[in-house]
């Protein structure tokens, strides 16, 4: 905020992290970093891009929408340029919600602040006779006698400061320290007793802050009131888990309970560094050491790390365990990763960046590992074979009934075995990646153990592994995590996102090793009623032996094609019935992929196949002739309240069947904020540029 930006310089690429604007440390994360680019670069930028697209209707009303959102691993498997799927984007959303609240002139004045604070204890600290480095921005080192001696004074009067070396010490201020904290803490470590003024920085250029001072969002919710009203608009656009079932395959959208969310906000745990003294940090370390050992026992593998940041990331920590493994065997030529057609596009991305070369096996009409092929792979691979990654229960929702005969064969053929635990959720209390045969496994906190996905993250993608893979665990140079492990950190942080870690302690802690069995077993029972109740209207893809599917299942809407209902349509027209969309077209393109998870009760999932059998009703009719497909709502919605309400009404159909097409929903209504974007022009536009306020005038 005190400099021009980094681009006017003529960097081609920017990163950073959103630490200091409004997230707390969290005892290392979750945390938003951020990587910008030329133009030049946009497309080879990982992750998830916002563009700014148009509204597909004559309104032409602006929308905001991930731009290239399928382009990433699930369309190019190996070679996608990152494996991110989930990353920060509520720690995003956290770092712009401080920026729409401060307004450029706030954040200006916070920067400066911070500013004035550090030139103030170097002011101060010389005017002592202490030597000190220039404030550069926010911080200053101090040359000192005993740098230990120093720290343990600073710390009696309740601050940390670091200790770059036996006679430096490191100062640094955030917005929040006063004037009081200064003087206190320069007094008692320094022995200090004046504070010296220091020169007043330079207001900030006009070309930093011009970016915020344009778009009316950061120059208009300024008071605390105002932010409020802010944020529940920003809410009621979002068809959230307060108000109904999310039934998105594979990401297990379930209960974030109150009281597994509320000691997140704790001080305790949000506001410890990461690098905190290890006798300020015993409380936080149990807490970790705990989740880690029940969460051994759930996988039955021998230890856990909690460091990587999501299920890829887990991906990652585990195959470069499985490499540093083998390569500690002399084995360090194995380079080839068996992966299924159906496994989840992280797979072969994490597999590449880990420097496999990736094979992949066929799946059979059943949706299950095609054994043969495997086999026949893996004899054939037998001598460069490193590791298969397997998911259990597979992606089609079903239990793989080879399992145990796929990690046998991996292993017959010098591989090791990587299972990706996304769908924990119907194996917790039931059975256990180790009992499948697993050497290492990836959980997503952020789905089985109740995180919540924050639109995309934070996530914890925790790994467990057999002992012999212990040693290989991530590390860290600055501050290694308890159990001691050697492998190559996967984060900034010694235990990633520990500042969400209590959510999961919590689930755990409620539920006991019964009530973690009983779930996965209401998910699974769950699944299959609902699979029951849908099974006389679509075809069900997909099932296991005796007709049953695991915790998900797919429903197959390729037919429909014929008479031009595809399954966007009907992704978006569940919207008008109140009910976001399941998975759309993954695992397997043109169908619905289901998870209702144990979280929902016999009410919620009767009202969810209701409205799919009365969506399937208005695609029989479209089939029949009864009504064309460009008369159909099917062909419009979702239906917004201005539709609705326009006076223009010229559909074939009324607006009660638009919006409320049965009579449970009049008495919960949700509306959605806009019709369908216009997704080509959205991917046209993939800079968000900040229009003159002039432009939002109308
Ligand atoms: C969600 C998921 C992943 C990736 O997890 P992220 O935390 O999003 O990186 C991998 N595999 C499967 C089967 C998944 O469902």
């Amino acid at each position: 905020m005190l400099l021009d930006a980094p681009g006017s310089f003529g960097a081609d690429v920017v990163v950073g992290s959103m630490q200091r604007f409004g997230v707390p440390m969290g005892f290392g994360g979750p945390h938003a970093a951020y990587m910008a680019t030329t133009e030049k670069f946009a497309r080879r930028m990982p992750g998830r891009i916002i563009g700014e697209t148009v509204e597909a209707n004559d309104r032409k009303g602006r929308a905001l929408r991930m731009a290239m959102q399928t382009r990433e691993q699930h369309i190019r498997r190996d070679k996608a340029t990152s494996n991110i799927c989930t990353a920060q984007a509520l720690l995003a959303n956290m770092a712009a919600a401080y920026a729409v609240y401060h307004g450029p002139d706030g954040l200006a004045a916070i920067a400066s602040r911070c500013h004035v604070l550090a030139a103030t204890a170097a002011a101060s600290l010389r005017a002592s006779g202490y030597e000190t480095t220039d404030p550069g921005f926010d911080a200053i080192t101090v040359r000192v006698e005993d740098a230990a001696d120093i720290a343990a004074k600073a710390a009696s009067a309740g601050y940390n400061v670091r200790q770059f070396s036996p006679t430096e010490v490191g100062l640094s201020f955030g917005e929040t320290i006063s004037r009081k904290d200064l003087e206190t803490l320069l007094e008692a470590a320094f022995g200090v007793d004046t504070l010296f003024s220091s020169s007043i920085p330079p207001p900030p250029t006009p070309a930093r802050t011009n970016i915020l001072k344009n778009h009316p969002v950061f120059n208009s919710h300024h008071s605390e009131t105002q932010m409020l009203r802010y944020l529940r608009t920003l809410e009621s656009k979002d068809l959230s888990l307060n108000h109904s079932m999310i039934s998105l395959g594979s990401c297990t959208m379930k209960l974030n309970a109150t009281v597994e969310m509320l000691p997140v906000t704790w001080p305790e745990f949000a506001n410890i560094h990461p690098f905190a003294p290890a006798d300020q940090t015993k409380g936080y370390v149990e807490m970790i050491e705990d989740v880690s050992s029940d969460l051994a026992k759930i996988t039955g593998f021998h230890s856990v790390s909690v460091q990587p940041n999501s299920g890829a990331s887990g991906e990652y920590a585990g195959l470069l365990a499985i490499r540093e493994y083998q390569k500690s065997q002399n084995q360090s030529h194995r380079d080839v990763c068996l992966i299924p057609l159906s496994a989840h596009g992280t797979n072969p991305a994490s597999a590449v960046m880990a420097g496999l070369r990736v094979v992949t096996v066929k799946s059979d009409e059943n949706g299950n590992v095609d054994f043969s092929d495997f086999e026949e792979k893996a004899k054939k691979h037998k001598d460069e074979l490193s590791a298969i990654m397997i998911t259990y229960p597979s992606t089609y929702g079903v239990f793989e009934e080879a399992v145990a005969d796929i990690c046998r064969v991996a292993h017959e053929n010098g591989g090791q075995v990587y299972m990706d635990g996304a769908n924990l959720n119907a194996q917790c209390g039931l059975t256990n990646p180790f009992a499948c045969g697993a050497d290492v496994c990836h959980l997503n906190l952020h789905k089985t153990f109740c995180i919540p996905h924050g639109g995309g993250g934070p996530g914890v993608g925790a790994i467990g592994v057999a002992e012999h893979l212990t040693p290989h665990l991530p590390s860290h140079d600055v501050s290694p995590p308890s159990g001691g492990c050697g492998g190559p950190p996967v984060a900034a942080a010694p235990y990633g996102s520990a500042g969400i870690l209590p959510i999961t302690w919590t689930y755990i802690k409620l539920l006991g090793a019964d009530g973690l069995a009983r779930a996965s077993a209401v998910a699974i029972l769950n699944a299959n009623y609902l699979a029951k109740r849908l099974e006389n209207d679509y075809a069900v893809l997909f099932r296991g032996v005796n007709g049953q599917c695991a915790h998900e299942f797919i429903v197959d809407l390729r037919d429909y094609k014929k008479c031009g209902v595809s399954e966007e349509d009907v992704a978006k027209r569940l919207q008008d019935f109140g009910f976001h969309s399941p998975t759309m077209s993954w695992p397997v393109p043109g169908t619905l992929m289901i998870e209702p998870t144990e979280s929902e009760d016999l009410a919620e999932l009767d009202r969810f196949a209701d409205a799919m059998i009365a969506i399937r009703q208005e695609i029989r009719d479209v089939e029949t002739g009864e009504v064309q497909y460009d008369d159909s709502p099917l062909k419009y919605a979702p239906h917004t309240l201005l539709d609705i309400s326009s006076d223009a009404w010229d559909r074939t159909y009324s607006r009660e069947q638009a919006a409320f097409p049965i009579p449970g929903i009049r008495n919960n209504k949700f509306w959605p904020a806009v019709n369908r974007v216009d997704n080509v022009y959205g991917d046209r536009n993939l800079v968000c540029t900040c229009a003159p306020v002039s432009d939002y005038e109308d």
